[in-house]
């Protein structure tokens, strides 16, 4: 029989808000632990929760840019367990009545495929386990409690993605888009965008969803993926074998590529939900939505159609150059200042990307200016400077900071296209070459290459090669 994979993702998004979602502690990554807290996000008895206003319009501005509708009235509800790392023994979280609802994102897969989202949810995050790993500690976890408090959103799909390469995408898109509004860092690493993905098998062809795991712990976009198709395997071998997947959340284990089972599912009731009694309804108006709206930026898919029609580069190079808006922004300053959207963009995924990558560097942090760049290819373009030695130029530039003028005088590396200096070369090099000179003019016409040659050499490689070809068809007739 065949086995169809169903897929649905929870993606929880750190919001890039400078205080937390009920207090004013700072939400600042990698500092000491248990020097950002208060008795508000400590749950100390007797505190009460103000709800961040930024939070707020940062969830909006991303379920309105995943196609979201705004809930005009939502509620906060508390979320009950016990966990050493939630000080209050609850969570603030949002459940029957969310902030956002029916949103979608489209994806690359096979062409474009539509992913219905079904909600958009507010939420606090929890504090941080460290588990001790010395010889001294290994015994003990630690808790820190920084975390505790910074606002999230949970970003529900519906189940419909159907394999580990549309997941991946959805991530990637939904990543992508998080980063662009500025929202959310989007640093899986660290914790700021993490994702439990929900896996289900069933025969080819049939309506009912099978029974999901959902699976926990992977912070990379490679290990989202190999999880999920572990998963997808370990289900189907399930089944196969004449067995039933049970319900439960399971941990990827990077090291071993597998994923194993942590805890049989918790159902909603196990939470004892209900309404946040230290909070009034969130209640959105229209006119903030609205405003809102128009001031969304123009996000990476639209940026990505428009360079394609707009520059006529291949679609390949604008997902390269709207991989982020700094990038993007950057590219397009070169091609304002070029008019030339091809060369540009070669430069810019080429060399900019390769000194960039090296030095792990922020293209905002670029030492070479658009500008400057925009000068470089001008000399290229100008047969001011040969390619190969522009390449060498444009090191130089990112290394010192100079401008291109500067270094290809300093270098020695300005290129002769002067006519009359380079036809007296090609004298030179005919008149010391007379054996060539008859075999070319024999029929041997692959000899040009070798009076190419030659005049590059007596340059030192200085010489315009398109002026040097033009002369020498000129001279050898
Ligand atoms: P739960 O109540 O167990 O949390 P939800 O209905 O809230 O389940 O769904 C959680 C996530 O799991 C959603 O992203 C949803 O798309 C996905 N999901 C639900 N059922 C399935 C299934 N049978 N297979 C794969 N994913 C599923
Ligand atoms: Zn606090
Ligand atoms: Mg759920």
């Amino acid at each position: 029989m065949k086995y169809e994979a169903v897929i649905g993702l929870e993606v929880h998004a750190q919001l890039l808000t400078g205080s937390k979602l009920f207090c004013g502690c700072s939400t600042k990554f990698g500092s000491d632990p248990n020097t950002q807290v208060c008795p508000v996000c400590l749950g100390m008895p007797g505190v009460l929760p103000v709800l961040n206003r930024k939070a707020v319009e940062f969830a909006v501005k991303m379920a309105l840019a995943v196609n979201c509708r705004i809930n005009p009235r939502s509620i906060f509800a508390r979320k009950n367990y016990f966990y050493p790392d939630l000080p209050k023994g609850y969570q603030i979280s949002q459940y029957s009545e969310p902030l956002a609802e029916h949103g979608h994102l489209d994806i690359d897969a096979d062409g474009t495929k539509k992913i219905g989202i079904t909600r958009i949810h507010m939420e606090e995050d929890a504090g941080k386990l460290l588990h001790g790993e010395g010889p001294e500690d290994e015994n003990f976890s630690f808790v820190d409690p920084n975390r505790t408090g910074v606002p999230l959103i949970e970003i529900v799909s519906e189940p419909e993605m159907r394999s580990s390469d549309e997941a991946q995408a959805y991530l990637r898109a939904m990543r992508d888009i998080l980063v662009y509004l500025e929202i959310c860092s989007g640093n899986m690493e660290e914790g700021s965008f993490r994702c439990d993905a929900n896996v289900s098998v069933r025969p080819v062809g049939a309506e009912k969803l099978g029974t999901k795991a959902e699976l926990k712990n992977m912070n990379s976009f490679k290990f989202v993926k190999e999880a999920i198709d572990y998963e997808i395997q370990r289900q189907i071998d399930v089944v196969e074998g004449g067995g039933k997947v049970v319900q439960e959340t399971r941990l990827f284990d990077a090291s071993k590529g597998v994923t194993a089972s942590m805890r049989s599912k918790e159902e909603a009731h196990d939470y004892r939900y209900f309404p946040e009694p230290d909070l009034l309804p969130l209640m959105v108006e229209n006119e903030l939505v609205e405003k809102l709206r128009g001031a969304l930026p123009e996000l990476p898919r639209q940026k990505r159609e428009r360079f394609i029609s707009e520059y006529g580069i291949p679609s390949y190079d604008a997902g390269v150059l709207t991989s982020s808006k700094g990038l993007a922004d950057y590219y397009e300053s070169v091609v304002k200042a070029t008019n030339e959207p091809k060369v540009s963009s070669n430069w810019v995924m080429g060399e900019v990307l390769r000194l960039l990558k090296e030095d792990s560097r922020d293209v905002k942090d670029c030492p070479v200016t658009p500008q400057s760049l925009a000068g470089l290819i001008k000399s290229v373009k100008d047969g001011v400077v040969s390619g190969t030695g522009a390449k060498e130029v444009f090191e130089e530039m990112y290394r010192t900071g100079k401008s291109a003028s500067e270094i290809i005088k300093a270098k020695g590396l300005v290129q002769i296209s002067n006519e009359d200096e380079l036809s007296k070369v090609i004298a030179e090099i005919i008149k010391a070459n007379p054996e060539n000179l008859e075999r070319y003019k024999a029929g041997k016409t692959q000899l040009m290459g070798f009076f190419v040659g030659e005049a590059m050499k007596a340059t030192k490689g200085k010489a315009n090669p398109q002026v040097i070809n033009k002369l020498l068809k000129e001279k050898l007739g």
